[in-house]
């Protein structure tokens, strides 16, 4: 049986650790002592944020890989292993967001959404799994979205996705709750990130808004009237892949200004 805080933090797996929110939880959990593994498709950004790691006194390691692919997913997790260790953390960040009212809906928006929200989760937890039930210790954290606990408009795919995701959590939470490991959702609101930034271009070419007008629209959605920041996911991420959070697991954790739980209140 691992005892984490006995020795090094295990090594952490960070999908879509690029940019975003995913660099912010990378960040903060090398800062906390773990080596990071940082996954992406694209290798520059994930070089990058390793170099910021390692800028900072941290131990990382950026390997590009497709979490849509097993054979991609297989070769990532070998490599992190060989060189930090087994990822006994896994933070499934690595997502994609797309809009589309359901009437015309294209079906390969609707693939592209499932594969790489829902069955890229399932991948990587799946290929980093058998090391978390031999150490008896493990941490999975899931970024789901506040379209994990809602519906919301033009966004079928991504919210059936994120619900999967929940789904996903909920049941593995169950699987392992004798075996050490816990399983937990994070929930973001509208964060500031190049994704956020793609809504706002979305909406600003769907409706001819200007770009002020677009962003205010969404921060409108939120009682705190502002986008959530990365970092601010990332504290979240922190707590929960502690030794001592051993008792949160199957949980949705809400980041998102207020927006799930004062709905309504303006
Ligand atoms: P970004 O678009 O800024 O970053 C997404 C990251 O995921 C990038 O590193 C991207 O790298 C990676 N990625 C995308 N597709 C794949 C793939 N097939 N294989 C491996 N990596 C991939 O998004 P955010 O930081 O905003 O979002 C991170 C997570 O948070 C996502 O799961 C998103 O759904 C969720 N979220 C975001 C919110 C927001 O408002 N921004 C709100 C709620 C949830 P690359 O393209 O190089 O592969």
């Amino acid at each position: 049986m691992v005892t984490p805080t006995d020795t090094r933090p295990p090594a952490a797996l960070v999908t879509g650790g690029g940019r975003g929110i995913g660099r912010a939880i990378a960040l903060a959990l090398a800062a906390d002592g773990h080596a990071v593994a940082l996954s992406a498709r694209s290798q520059a950004e994930i070089d990058a944020v390793a170099a910021e790691v390692a800028a900072a006194g941290g131990r990382a390691l950026a390997v590009a890989a497709d979490v849509t692919d097993a054979a991609d997913v297989g070769r990532l997790v070998a490599r992190v292993t060989a060189d930090l260790g087994a990822p006994l953390v896994l933070v499934n960040n690595a997502g994609a967001a797309a809009s589309h009212k359901l009437d015309g809906h294209p079906d390969d928006l609707w693939h592209r959404m499932l594969a790489v929200n829902l069955t890229g989760t399932y991948l990587v937890t799946k290929a980093c799994a058998p090391a978390m039930l031999a150490a008896g210790w493990g941490r999975v954290v899931n970024v789901g979205s506040v379209a994990s606990l809602t519906g919301a408009r033009y966004i079928a795919a991504y919210t059936a996705a994120k619900h999967g995701v929940l789904g996903l959590t909920r049941a593995l939470a169950a699987e392992w709750a004798r075996a050490g490991i816990t399983v937990n959702l994070v929930a973001p609101g509208y964060v500031d990130t190049p994704m956020t930034d793609a809504s706002v271009a979305n909406i600003v070419s769907r409706t001819g808004r200007d770009a002020e007008a677009a962003r205010a629209a969404i921060t409108a959605m939120s009682p705190q009237r502002r986008l959530v920041r990365p970092d601010e996911v990332a504290v979240v991420v922190r707590m929960l892949v502690r030794d001592d959070a051993g008792s949160i697991t199957g949980a949705a954790i809400p980041v998102d200004a207020g927006a799930t739980a004062l709905a309504g209140t303006g």
